[in-house]
Formats: C-alpha cells, sequence, structure tokens
C-alpha cells in the first residue's frame, strides 16, 4: 500500500533541516521513499491513498522511550502518598493479583492513548510479556518490549531464562517492529552477579539493555554505601554499557556519570512527570544536552504520571530546565521536539530507522491540526508543537505506513471493548 500524504508543512526533525511549506511525504510500502517540496515529487507515481493535509504538521511520529503500559490499570489507585506507601501498600499487592488478561487489557488501553497522542514507537518493561507482544502487535505498535527482571526484590525469582526466551520468541517480530530488550529492574532489586549475568546474556544475544538508573536520591546514595560506587558506574563495571544501554530517569547522577554515559554512548531516558509526581527530583537535562548525551522522552507507568502525553513530558521538560537554570535559554522548544522524536530514536538505538521522516526510514509518521485557536497568530510551528500542543491535536497517526488512527477513530483497536475489559480488570483488582 502506497500512500502519498501532500499540501503539509512537514518538519522532519532532520538535524538543520527547517520546516517546508507545501510538504509532500510518500511511502512506499512501510518505508518512506520520498519526503520534501511538492516540486521535488518524482512523477509517474501511482499511490493508493491520498491524504490531504492542508492545515496540518506532517512530522516523525513520538517515541516514547520509558514506560510500563500495564501500569494504566493502577491509575488513580493512590494519590498523593509517600514513595513506600504507594508502592508497597497499593502497586505491589495489585501486581500480585495481576494475571495475563488483565496485563493484556491494561496494554490495549495504554496503547490506545499513546497511539491518540501521536506515539508511534515504545520501550517497555514489565512482566506478562507475551500478553503485551500481542497487544503490541495487535494495535499495529512498534515497541521494544522487556521482562523486568529482579533476583533480590518482587518475589526474588530469577526469570533472565525466560527474558531469553522471549527474545528468540518475538525479537523482529512484525517485519522488525516488535524487538525485545534485557531489563534489570535497577541495582537495588538485584544482586551483583546476577546484573553481570544479565550483561552477558544481552551481550550475547545483541539486545539493548533496559533498566532504571539513579531514580532517587535514596537508591543512588544506598548504591555508592554499598558498592563504593554510583548505580551508573557499577553497571559500567559489570560490562553493561558495552551494548545500546538504555537509562531511565539519572536524576541524582554526578558529572562522573556524565562523563561515563557520553563515553559509553548510552541514552538518557527522561521522565518529567513521573520524576516529580513522586517527588524523586529534576535530572539535569540541560547539563546533558550541552554535553551531547543521547536523551529521549518517556512518560513511565500511568501510576505515576498519570497520563502516557508526550506532549505535556516536552513542555515539562523545557519548562523545568529554564526554572532550574534561572534562563528562559535553557532547553530550547526545537531540542524538547527532538527529544521526543530523533533523540528518542537515538537513545534507544534505532536512530537508523525512526526517528526523522526521510528517504529510506520507517514510516512512522504523525498529522497534526494546526488549524486551531492556539496555533495562531502563526510562527515558528516548532515552538507552538511544544508550548501549545496537546495529545487531542493528532489528527493521523501511521505506523510501519499503515494508519492506526485517523479522525478520532482507532484502525486497529475496539475501544468501547477496551474501555469496558479495563475497568473490570481494575475492579478484580483493586486492594
Ligand atoms: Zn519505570
Amino acid at each position: 500500500m502506497d500512500t502519498l500524504i501532500k499540501n503539509a508543512l512537514l518538519i522532519t526533525m532532520e538535524e538543520g533541516r527547517q520546516p517546508i511549506e507545501n510538504g509532500c511525504v510518500y511511502v512506499e510500502g512501510s518505508t518512506i521513499a520520498y519526503a520534501g517540496s511538492q516540486d521535488g515529487l518524482p512523477e509517474g507515481l501511482k499511490p493508493d491513498d491520498v491524504i490531504d493535509a492542508k492545515g496540518h504538521v506532517c512530522m516523525p511520529g513520538f517515541i516514547n522511550t520509558h514506560t510500563h503500559l500495564p501500569m494504566t490499570l493502577f491509575r488513580g489507585a493512590a494519590e498523593d502518598v509517600p514513595l513506600d506507601t504507594w508502592l508497597k501498600d497499593v502497586i505491589w499487592p495489585m501486581e500480585a493479583r495481576l494475571n495475563e488478561g488483565h496485563v493484556y487489557w491494561g496494554s490495549m488501553l495504554a496503547l490506545a492513548e499513546l497511539v491518540r497522542g501521536g506515539v508511534t514507537c515504545v520501550n517497555d518493561q514489565y512482566f506478562f510479556c507475551d500478553a503485551i507482544v500481542e497487544a503490541a502487535s495487535q494495535a499495529g505498535m512498534r515497541a521494544i518490549i522487556g521482562r523486568g527482571l529482579s533476583d533480590i526484590a518482587l518475589g526474588g525469582v530469577e526469570k533472565l531464562p525466560e527474558a531469553e526466551a522471549l527474545f528468540h520468541k518475538y525479537n523482529g517480530m512484525d517485519g522488525g517492529r516488535i524487538r525485545v530488550s534485557i531489563c534489570p529492574h535497577a541495582e537495588y532489586t538485584n544482586s551483583v552477579s546476577f546484573l553481570r549475568k544479565c550483561a552477558e546474556t544481552a551481550q550475547k544475544l545483541g539486545a539493548p539493555i533496559h533498566t532504571h538508573i539513579s531514580e532517587t536520591k535514596k537508591e543512588h546514595e544506598e548504591c555508592i554505601a554499598r558498592h563504593g560506587m554510583t548505580p551508573l558506574a557499577l553497571f559500567d563495571k559489570l560490562g553493561c554499557l558495552e551494548g545500546t544501554f538504555m537509562a531511565a530517569h539519572c536524576v541524582w547522577i554526578e558529572d562522573s556519570d556524565l562523563e561515563l554515559m557520553k563515553e559509553k554512548g548510552a541514552g538518557v531516558l527522561h521522565c518529567p512527570g513521573s520524576n516529580l509526581k513522586l517527588g524523586s527530583g529534576i535530572a539535569r537535562i540541560e547539563k546533558m544536552r550541552q554535553m551531547g548525551i543521547k536523551a529521549g522522552l518517556g512518560t513511565d507507568g500511568a501510576a505515576s504520571n498519570d497520563n502516557l502525553s508526550l506532549w505535556e513530558e516536552m513542555s515539562l521538560c523545557s519548562f523545568l530546565q529554564k526554572g532550574v537554570n534561572n534562563t528562559p535559554t535553557a532547553l530550547p522548544a526545537e531540542y524538547a521536539l527532538h527529544m521526543a522524536t530523533s533523540g528518542g530514536a537515538e537513545a534507544l538505538g534505532l536512530s537508523k530507522w525512526l526517528g526523522t521522516i526521510e528517504k529510506g526510514k520507517k514510516a512512522d509518521i504523525i498529522l497534526i491540526d494546526t488549524d486551531q485557536p492556539h496555533y495562531y497568530p502563526r510562527a515558528d510551528m516548532r515552538k507552538h508543537l511544544v508550548y501549545c500542543g496537546n495529545s487531542y491535536d493528532v489528527r493521523l497517526t501511521m505506523i510501519d505506513g499503515r494508519v492506526v488512527f485517523k479522525d478520532g477513530e482507532y484502525l486497529t483497536l475496539d475501544i468501547e471493548k477496551i474501555y469496558h475489559s479495563v475497568q473490570k480488570s481494575a475492579e478484580e483488582l483493586r486492594v
């Protein structure tokens, strides 16, 4: 199926390329064959579908670099309570009751919210991963999925063989749309010997590692007391940073950690909304930007956000860095937009295929309706998107060349069935 998108304000997110008026994108199957001005469009093309994007921005889909999809089930279960109480008295007891069906429906709800808000790729970490893979596959989402691993907490069961089996079963599925990662949950939930095994397994498989690093001050300081080094330094010592290393949060990392991130090409998955709501702190993203460290944006799970809007993460990220650095020049809108797209692709090690609209890349594309009050008067649309836009401006979401959401309609999901099943699941789980 070939699709021509025309008359758009095309924001390709390629470095240095300005927005293109009357821009066109030609999609051949799952791949972008042309992106540029109308004048340069090759002649003789015969698209199966033509989408008139007048009054719309056409840009790469957002990449949500850190999620726990099924946690939509816990949305609103406990608000404004201390982190310890939240985890021990609410989240963990509810998680202990989860079954595969709950996880499937919770994931489906998350995926509906994500495609509605223009997200075309997620990086997830949870359990009952067969159900998450099934949901992502049916929704048409691009996803990296990994089994959260912990050998000294959360039940204390070693699940590395399960994670490895998941890799062999699903990595590369759906034409490469589904990938599998190795996900040691964090330093404080794993032993050193187990973390080393995770590193060896990831290297053997060529799989990326996805983990939580220095989310809270307590976690960071306790690691130093336990091991005489920071969580990031420990992961590096154990070999985890040799391949693609995806580090969620990094709120409390130190200058030496920043150097390490830069040297090893590790990516930070920045979740400002979750870090604020859980009182964890504010990561030094402006400093990382200046150092050229790879950085993407994530929502984290819905229980600590509580929505899954990359739009809110973009503006929060920019505003917070301006606030803590005492200057409006910190983290400009264009950089927040980069983090939500091409920066996310870099942090996940997928920039060869994703993150920009250019020939040869995967057709993960969104159209944003800018004929709305909050986008007038016209100015630099990249600034408007970050400072004025929201999820409800998304008119169309295409993943891998396939339209999954258009004009308020879900083309791969039965939204009424999802609402009903999620409500039933949440009632079964409540403490
Ligand atoms: Zn997380």
